[in-house]
């Protein structure tokens, strides 16, 4: 069997020395999918994504015990420069992108560490196959795109080094409906151009739709796990995630 792209181990990250937020998280994602992380607020989503991503020191987390391996390379053993060489790129939350440069200049802002000009220009090629309003829109600053379209340009951005697994924290939060909607498309067309995906979402029904397999997460702990089809038929998690009884 293949090794997993992503393996946490029996994970537990602390704040400030005190608040314990991750508890003996076990979490797999394979090459070639898309895994899904549910729960509500306060659950300990953006912290795993933190761990993975190794921006807990900024916001005073530590991971206190586990591991965290991408293919096969314990990360807590790397910087982060060497993740996105090897393909580990997140697309933060609240979609940070330069309202100030066009939408050009945020993607090569993405590539920078892409030297080769004929492969960098078959990501731009690929990005806007991918979002056609970014190449519409490629000389408008991005400050001036709609909230929907920023979330594009995030991702768009991301995508720029063509990584082997995506980081996507809460990509629906604040969109409509209909963009929420488009957002999911767009994660699976991600994953057919090959990269894998891991999806920490509030908005559970977006998240089992575009996953093949999930994780709740509550209060610090993997409480249900399986393929999405599995939980989304799962009484527990109809009525408590997706508000149907
Ligand atoms: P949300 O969707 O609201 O972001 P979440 O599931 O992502 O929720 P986290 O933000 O990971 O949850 O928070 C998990 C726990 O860790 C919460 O109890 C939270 O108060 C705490 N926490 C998060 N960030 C910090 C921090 N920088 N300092 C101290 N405690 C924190």
């Amino acid at each position: 069997m293949r090794d997993p792209l992503l393996a946490i181990d029996d994970l537990e990250v602390v704040y400030d020395g005190a608040v314990q937020a991750l508890r003996g998280v076990s979490l797999r994602v394979d090459a070639d999918s898309v895994v899904a992380v549910l729960g509500s607020n306060g659950a300990g989503k953006t912290t795993l994504l933190r761990a993975v991503s190794r921006s807990l020191g900024a916001v005073g987390g530590t991971i206190s015990a586990g591991s965290v391996r991408f293919d096969g390379h314990d990360l807590a053993r790397r910087d982060a420069s060497w993740a996105v060489r090897a393909g580990l790129v997140q697309v933060p939350e609240g979609r940070r992108i330069f309202r100030d440069l066009t939408v050009e200049e945020n993607l090569r802002a993405g590539g920078t560490t892409v030297r080769d000009a004929r492969t960098r220009k078959s990501a731009f090629e690929r990005v806007y196959e991918l979002f056609p309003i970014l190449a519409e829109r490629r000389q408008q600053r991005g400050g001036l795109l709609s909230g929907g379209q920023q979330q594009m340009l995030a991702m768009g951005r991301a995508l720029m080094t063509a990584p082997k697994l995506l980081l996507l924290d809460e990509p629906s939060l604040g969109l409509a409906p209909q963009l929420v909607e488009q957002i999911g498309d767009l994660i699976g067309q991600i994953h057919a151009q090959g990269t894998s995906v891991l999806l920490i979402e509030q908005n559970a029904a977006m998240g089992l739709r575009v996953s093949d397999r999930a994780y709740v997460l509550e209060v610090g702990r993997i409480t249900a796990e399986g393929t999405s089809t599995e939980l989304a038929a799962t009484d527990d998690i109809r009525d408590r995630y997706l508000g149907v009884g």
